[in-house]
């Protein structure tokens, strides 16, 4: 009975390569999310879903959840790099929330098809259907996984799942702009985070340092200081700071780490690669 979390990735905005990111990785968000009856559940499509479907190739084939917070090319384009989808035993749902300008359907087949990849998803031999993300939320075996618009250009969706099994939860937050939020949009933020119990871990968008938060305004994005008094103010006890920023290396993010760790000594910043363990 354990609800496990693996970091395909959680580089930010665009992949970074070379010996200097290998600590931290280059791979954009896409995490994987085991339940503790097994379900499967993908939050989000960045280049880290290539390693995601390396963990996923190691059980047998069966259903995936996919689900998106929003579609920016940094949480998609990892589609192309999921070579599950060429396998029919595999069976994909893709779930997302509908923007003005679109939902996961377009989205999605829009990339997997020409001018941007050669091979079109009707082409994949693994079953994959799209879905608008419901008001109501989903149900995904023993996971109840429910939505919170955050603020971001475009929109994006935040995202809380509670595993039945073990009865812990996670919120998923990345690409968050605090600072830019409502009255109303923080009261649903908070709730989410805190009700019924607290989450046991939020996983939330920490691209910027304080330092650096009033020069990016609306771009759409978060400082870790603010992350940590929002979970704070949530009780919620263990933080995952993702979204680096693209030219952050490992030198950058290791001296964030230790500043991150003298406010709150339950944080961390997201290594691509590892597994952490939310209950068991
Ligand atoms: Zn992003
Ligand atoms: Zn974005």
């Amino acid at each position: 009975m354990s609800l496990r979390l693996f970091i395909g990735g959680m580089r930010g905005s665009q992949p970074a390569t070379g010996a200097a990111f290998d600590e931290f990785g280059g791979d954009t968000t896409s995490l994987l999310l085991i339940g503790s009856q097994g379900e499967r559940l993908v939050l989000d499509a960045g280049t880290g879903m290539r390693a995601v479907a390396g963990q996923l190739a190691r059980a047998d084939p069966g259903e995936v959840t996919v689900l998106f917070s929003h579609y920016h090319l940094d949480h998609l384009a990892g589609l192309t790099m999921n070579p599950l989808f060429y396998k029919p035993q595999w069976s994909f749902k893709f779930v997302g929330p509908t923007f003005a300008d679109g939902g996961v359907r377009s989205a999605a087949t829009g990339l997997l098809a020409h001018p941007y990849w050669p091979i079109s998803w009707r082409q994949m031999t693994a079953r994959l259907d799209f879905n608008e993300f419901p008001a109501a939320g989903i149900r995904v075996g023993g996971l109840q996984v429910q939505g919170c618009p955050v603020p971001h250009p475009g929109g994006c969706l935040a995202y809380r799942i509670d595993d039945d099994g073990c009865g812990a939860a996670v919120v998923f937050a990345t690409d968050i702009e605090w600072r830019k939020r409502t009255a109303a949009d923080e009261t649903a933020f908070m709730t989410m985070c805190s009700a019924p119990k607290p989450a046991d871990m939020l996983v939330i968008d920490a691209h910027f340092a304080e330092a650096e938060k009033e020069a990016f305004a609306g771009w759409g994005h978060s400082c870790r200081e603010d992350d940590l008094a929002v979970a704070e103010a949530a009780g919620i006890r263990r933080v995952l700071l993702g979204h680096h920023a693209p030219g952050a290396d490992d030198k950058a993010l290791r001296a964030a780490e230790e500043q991150v760790n003298r406010l709150s000594r339950g944080a961390m910043l997201a290594r691509a690669g590892q597994w952490l363990t939310i209950c068991d």
